[in-house]
């Protein structure tokens, strides 16, 4: 076992819109727990709402539940449990769940009556290094770690946790099959990853919206395999869907587009009778306007709503990575320096004048 330093670099959130740099010291572990040496965090739409102060959380804090890194140290029960050892590269599931609980019990462990999420525990609660904007985080006995083989770059194998939820959202919760129609509303990084998982499962009828500004990301969709894209401020996006799918309407339609509450209410109109609907993306708990339950009522629309992602997800995402079939360089626009966590999510929220990311990780210093 290599001797780790006594600290470690993080850099911490202490209220809205404030990230501070921070030397944090390394917990002991136990048996059932382990230290994992981060080589890349992914940044998530969420990081700027909790870094904004819209998803209150718990201060000062560690952000970042996207984490790829290294097993540092391991105790014996948890190399056991986990089936890794130390020096291993895992990626590390964002929920921290009971395990014995009803809602666990029942398989959805995500749900967990008692659910803790990586980078929402604060500083405070022992032993500190909950998230991921971090060189080291703890893991905790209750953590689900997926091995990734170590020869992909960490910057690529981090998109694991966003298109894990392309896997779980527009293919196992719809049920997508070859030959369905599947519309995703929204272009960026996890809308692109509903595309490359869904072409991974043999659909080939998908049609991604954006907004004008969205150009970009919509020609990636293209890139990645989407067979139309519609631009929702010149378009109008129930025609071209009804005309694209012989006045029939999409099977699938997966909303993850964050704040704009309208693709909500165009979803229900472009959905085929009996078709689905996953709403995944989050409003600011917004009212969504005209909001016609009628049409959930005669066309018999199921509407689910998808929050974070399950092993089997992840799973999948990490095959499609190892397998080298895709090409995610155009996707990973951006790696950022750890200490520069605020510009990373700035840059991913459209509030740097002449850039903005899709997909986008911090790597820590060495
Ligand atoms: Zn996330
Ligand atoms: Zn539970």
């Amino acid at each position: 076992m290599s001797s780790l330093p006594a600290k470690s670099f993080a850099m911490v959130q202490t209220g809205d819109r404030i990230l501070e740099p921070r030397d944090i010291p390394i917990p002991d572990i136990d048996e059932d727990s382990a230290l994992l040496e981060l080589e890349a965090c992914g940044i998530c739409g969420s990081d700027y709402e909790q870094f904004d102060g819209v998803l209150r959380t718990p201060t000062p804090v560690i952000p970042g539940h996207e984490p790829l890194g290294r097993i540092a140290k391991i105790g014996d029960r948890a190399a056991i449990r986990w089936g890794v050892e130390e020096g291993d590269r895992v990626a590390v599931e964002t929920m921290l769940s009971c395990r014995h609980c009803p809602t666990c019990l029942d398989g959805r462990y995500h749900l967990c009556d008692d659910r803790k999420i990586y980078s929402y525990i604060p500083l405070t609660e022992s032993p500190g290094l909950w998230g991921g904007y971090s060189q080291f985080m703890f893991l905790h006995g209750n953590s689900i770690v997926h091995k990734v083989d170590p020869d992909i770059a960490a910057n690529i194998a981090v998109i694991f946790n966003p298109l894990g939820a392309g896997f779980r959202w527009a293919v196992e919760m719809p049920n997508a099959r070859p030959g369905d129609t599947v519309v995703v509303m929204g272009p960026g990084q996890r809308g692109l990853a509903s595309v490359i998982a869904l072409r991974a499962v043999g659909v080939t009828n998908i049609i991604v919206t954006g907004l004008a500004a969205d150009a970009e990301k919509l020609a990636l969709a293209r890139f990645y395999g989407a067979a139309h894209t519609i631009d929702v401020d010149n378009e109008n996006v129930v025609h071209r869907v009804k005309g694209l799918t012989d006045g029939k309407g999409a099977d699938i339609v997966v909303d993850v587009s964050s704040y704009a509450t309208k693709p909500v209410a165009d979803a229900l109109q472009l959905v085929k009778v009996g078709g689905q609907i996953v709403l995944a993306g989050v409003k600011g708990f917004k009212a969504v306007d005209n909001f016609v339950s009628d049409y959930v009522v005669m066309k018999e629309v199921t509407i689910r709503g998808a929050i974070g992602v399950t092993s089997s997800g992840y799973k999948q995402a990490i095959k499609v990575i190892e397998s080298g079939e895709i090409d995610f360089s155009p996707m990973h626009t951006h790696d950022f320096e750890l200490k520069d966590a605020e510009l990373a999510i700035k840059t991913l929220a459209r509030e740097v004048q002449g850039d903005e990311s899709i997909h986008s990780c911090l790597i820590p210093p060495k």
